[in-house]
């Protein structure tokens, strides 16, 4: 086997643009650091509703290679190379919004069989081999199909891996504490008038926000606020960014949150919060 950096980190995610949200400073952080970053995004998101009239005309097919792109020059602002579209470019479709049509459309994730679209995740384990996977929890941090599934695809990928004799040592689900988004929340009201977006969000568009004590981990990533801002940006269609807020197709100002947090789910502990997420792993390969 050809050797493997110290430090390997795989993320699991729905659509383009989900990874820049969620953990772009931890991702840039830890590639930064040299550590081994891989992201696996299940669908290119053609179901997308894109932001700029200019280019509100792609749809489909043609908005997948779009927000292909743009996940590329996402990436190359975060640093990392390494990442992949789950069973090859184009293999799962997005599902649309739940409840929606589409989620009967037999190519789309949310119909994937979950043992095979996990096989074929775990054949990026078997290249990479993870101590850390980071993914949603099982609400998919806000209910949509390809998160929802993206967490099942993960969590038994992880299964499969470590029945092979792969485990990954910490698994982490994607997370805001409430307290810190109250107080985000908090400054965005007084800030609005000042922002290009008309009306703020609430908490219950936050992804992930729960009480305090479930957050395990957070990664501070201030260093590296520019590098995840500039990526969130590089998702033209569908992400607005006025630091340091940002705003979705839906026009709702929102916090972009540089510190990001994380529930460990699965490996041990060693702080009362850690900071790191490979606090306790050895780091032989
Ligand atoms: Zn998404």
């Amino acid at each position: 086997m050809t050797e493997l950096p110290a430090r390997r980190l795989l993320l699991v995610h729905a659509h383009p643009d989900d990874e820049s949200i969620n953990n772009g400073a931890t991702m840039a952080k830890y590639a930064a650091e040299g550590a081994h970053v891989t992201l696996v995004t299940c669908t290119l998101g053609e179901r997308g509703e894109v932001i700029p009239p200019e280019l509100a005309h792609l749809a489909g097919t043609a908005l997948g290679e779009y927000r292909l792109r743009e996940l590329t020059a996402a990436m190359s602002e975060l640093g990392v190379e390494d990442f992949r579209l789950l069973g090859g470019v184009g293999r799962y479709r997005d599902s649309g919004m739940m409840g929606l049509a589409d989620n009967d459309d037999a190519a789309c994730f949310w119909q994937a069989d979950v043992d095979e679209a996990a096989a074929r995740l775990v054949e990026v384990i078997r290249e990479v081999r993870p101590q850390v996977l980071i993914t949603y929890d099982p609400d998919g941090g806000y209910g949509h199909p390809d998160h929802i599934q993206a967490h099942r695809v993960a969590q038994r990928a992880a299964e499969l891996a470590a029945a092979e004799g792969l485990p990954i040592a910490k698994i982490y689900w994607n997370r805001v504490p409430r307290t810190v988004a109250e107080k985000a929340f908090a400054g965005l009201q007084e800030d609005l008038s000042g922002l290009p977006f008309p009306r703020a969000a609430t908490l219950d568009d936050v992804p992930g926000v729960v009480d305090d004590e479930r957050v395990t981990t957070e990664i501070d990533g201030t260093a590296y606020a520019a590098a995840k801002a500039a990526a969130m940006r590089a998702h033209v269609t569908q992400i607005d960014v006025a630091e340091p807020y940002f705003a979705l197709s839906n026009e709702l100002a929102q916090p972009v949150f540089t510190t990001e947090y994380y529930e460990l789910v699965r490996g041990e502990r060693d702080r009362a919060r850690e900071t790191d997420l490979f606090a306790g792993i050895e780091e032989a390969s």
